[in-house]
């Protein structure tokens, strides 16, 4: 079989009309007119090439590569010595020097179906690995990770806390050290914890909350005890937040940020979110993060044992009613400084989900019991 073709010597933009004659099933005669001295030849060369001669090279089949057509890009022959010859037609190159797995591949490229359904098959994974993959690996590096991880978490967050956000409470020490006891001998009376919870007291302007910290730090701000109308519509959000506790979402939410971020680091080779993640602010940020099934979770937990400590979940009840009428009137009162999320509760609070239907699944929660 012969193929006609063009020959370009190595390192040159120039070409030659060649043809390519399949001697043996491991020799090749390749077949040119060279204008000039300009192409020696290999070990394997049969002849050499002078100015203005018909020349004629000999190659073993081995030593040569195949380049099956890439899009519009024409099959090619490269040679040892970084010449190369196209074919005419690359399917008759092709045919000559067969090469099953190149074919392969190249009959897949120009398959778009399948590209298309190689897509849709590699988003659904990126969505099934974030989706279930995620939250897998994530509970995993939770649970093998040692306990002074979450530790020397919680102590840097609540420093950061303390150093940009909170200020010290200003609630008399009696009350504090009365809810202390109260908090002490219901922890006592709950399932170990991971870690052991520990009260503080902070002051804060955005309104009346809550934080549970990876070491086990429950932060209450003045302005919830002070919202607290009885002692167990306070101790309601303390079981809420020991719920946070108990399932460790702020180590998780930690954990699943900083996986979040390797992933995109490793997609696109950029790493400032990873490093943001390990810093004070990026830990209380993702911390905030919590998912509205996290928020279940610890709604759950609560109700738990509300009905366990108090036979009722109705403070709790209670509690989001007065939450929910704080966050209306302080949204009336800050209506122009674009502050507050389109439900009302301000911006940092909007991944809660919302007050009415945790309360909703509360009173479901009462009526099962
Ligand atoms: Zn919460």
């Amino acid at each position: 079989m012969i193929i006609s073709g063009y020959f370009h010597p190595p390192h040159s933009s120039e070409k030659y009309r060649a043809e390519i004659l399949r001697l043996s099933e491991q020799r090749i005669q390749l077949e040119y007119d060279l204008g000039h001295q300009a192409y020696s030849d290999s070990d394997m060369c049969s002849s050499r090439c002078r100015a203005n001669e018909h020349c004629r090279t000999v190659w073993r089949v081995d030593d040569l590569t195949l380049s099956p057509p890439l899009g519009r890009l024409p099959a090619k022959l490269d040679f040892p010595d970084g010449s190369q010859f196209i074919a005419d037609e690359s399917a008759q190159l092709q045919q000559a020097f067969r090469n099953p797995r190149g074919a392969w591949l190249h009959k897949l490229e120009r398959h778009f179906p399948l590209i298309g359904v190689s897509f849709v098959a590699l988003f659904l994974c990126g969505v099934l690995f974030f989706r279930y993959g995620m939250p897998w690996l994530t509970a995993g590096v939770v649970q093998v990770l040692p306990p002074q991880v979450a530790e020397i978490v919680g102590e840097q967050v609540l420093d950061t806390l303390d150093h940009h956000l909170l200020e010290s409470s200003q609630l008399p020490l009696a009350q504090q050290a009365e809810i202390k006891l109260r908090f002490v001998k219901m922890v006592a009376q709950l399932p170990p914890l991971p870690v052991e919870p520990q009260l503080h007291f902070r002051r804060w302007q955005a309104g009346p909350n809550a934080l549970a910290l990876s070491d086990g730090s429950v932060i209450v701000f003045d302005s919830l005890v002070v919202l607290a109308q009885t002692p167990a519509q306070l101790d309601s959000i303390l079981l809420h937040e020991l719920g946070h506790i108990e399932h460790q979402h702020v180590m998780k939410s930690v954990v699943h940020s900083a996986l979040l971020s390797a992933s995109i680091a490793v997609v696109t080779g950029e790493s400032t979110g990873l490093i943001d993640t390990f810093t004070g602010v990026g830990v209380f940020l993702a911390s905030q993060g919590y998912s509205r099934d996290a928020e279940r979770e610890a709604d759950d937990y609560a109700a738990e044992y509300m009905l366990t400590l108090y036979g009722s979940t109705r403070p709790m009840i209670e509690m989001f009613a007065l939450l929910a009428e704080n966050i209306a009137a302080s949204h009336h009162a800050t209506k122009q400084d674009g502050e507050l999320s389109d439900d009302g509760a301000p911006t940092w609070l909007s991944t809660h989900p919302a007050l009415s239907e945790r309360i909703e699944r509360l009173q479901q929660r009462n009526e099962l019991f």
